[in-house]
């Protein structure tokens, strides 16, 4: 479970999240809709430390961090909060000078200390349910964008993460490879996997979330199910952003 309370982030005298309270289920699927600069990227970054929040406090699991302005928080806490989750950027990251199945490797090995050995069943694993079996050998360069965003969830979920936070997985992919990686995050989401998607397809958010979260200017406006936020929003923001999708 994950439990945001009254998150604030500023960067120097801008507040960009203004007191944020999240709550997700285990096995939940959360999609994060919003306009450009609302705070979605930031609020993910959030959850998994890139930034750390200015006030508030963040619990995944058993782990639970509060945050104060000017409280240092100790590496080894931000180390077993980080673990907790997995990101998803939208321009991939993969190691350039490392295979897809040495990318998902590499985290189990170096942060986990697993054998060798568990690591490559595990890769291998992964990279079949992420139908890359054939491209393990493979350097990114020689893959498309979608096969390379496809190794960096199999990246990510190699380190067993309570959360999958995925920021615009598809936005930097061209048009045909999109469906690749939603089917993915599709069949991620029916096999229980927490997550959380900021994501610009509205219809994918439909038919993948469990519960829509639209954030305007650094809050939450408006959350529910697909259904009721995308055929009643009850409030003029949400009405208005998705008028422009219509
Ligand atoms: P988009 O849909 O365009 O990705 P977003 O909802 O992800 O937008 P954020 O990237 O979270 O928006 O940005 C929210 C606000 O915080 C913006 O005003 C942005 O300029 C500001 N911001 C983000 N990162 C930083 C930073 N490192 N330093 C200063 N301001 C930042
Ligand atoms: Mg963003």
């Amino acid at each position: 479970m994950i439990q945001v309370t009254n998150l604030v982030k500023r960067f120097d005298d801008q507040e960009v999240l203004h007191g944020m309270d999240v709550t997700v289920k285990r096995g939940e699927v959360l999609a994060i809709i919003g306009p450009s600069g609302s705070g979605k990227s930031t609020f993910l970054r959030c959850l998994n430390l890139l930034e750390l929040p200015t006030m508030g406090s963040i619990q995944i699991d058993n782990v639970i961090l509060s945050f104060q302005e000017h409280k240092r928080i100790a590496d080894r806490e931000i180390r077993k909060l980080r673990g907790k989750t997995g990101m998803v950027f939208q321009s991939f990251h993969l190691f350039p000078h490392m295979t897809a199945k040495q990318n998902v490797m590499e985290g189990p090995i170096q942060v986990k200390g697993i054998s060798t050995s568990r690591a490559v069943s595990l890769a291998e694993h992964l990279l079949i349910q992420v139908g890359l079996k054939d491209k393990q050998d493979a350097y990114p360069d020689q893959l498309s964008g979608g096969q390379q965003q496809r190794v960096a969830i199999a990246r990510a979920l190699a380190m067993e993460p309570e959360v999958l936070l995925l920021d615009e997985p598809t936005s930097a992919l061209d048009p045909e490879l999109v469906g690749e990686v939603l089917a993915t995050i599709r069949q991620l989401a029916k096999g229980n996997q927490t997550m959380l998607i900021v994501t610009h397809e509205l219809s994918f958010a439909r038919e993948v979330a469990d519960r829509i979260l639209f954030i305007d200017q650094g809050q939450i406006v408006e959350q529910g199910r697909p259904q009721d936020i995308f055929e009643y929003p009850q409030k003029d923001r949400t009405k208005q952003f998705l008028e422009r999708f219509n």
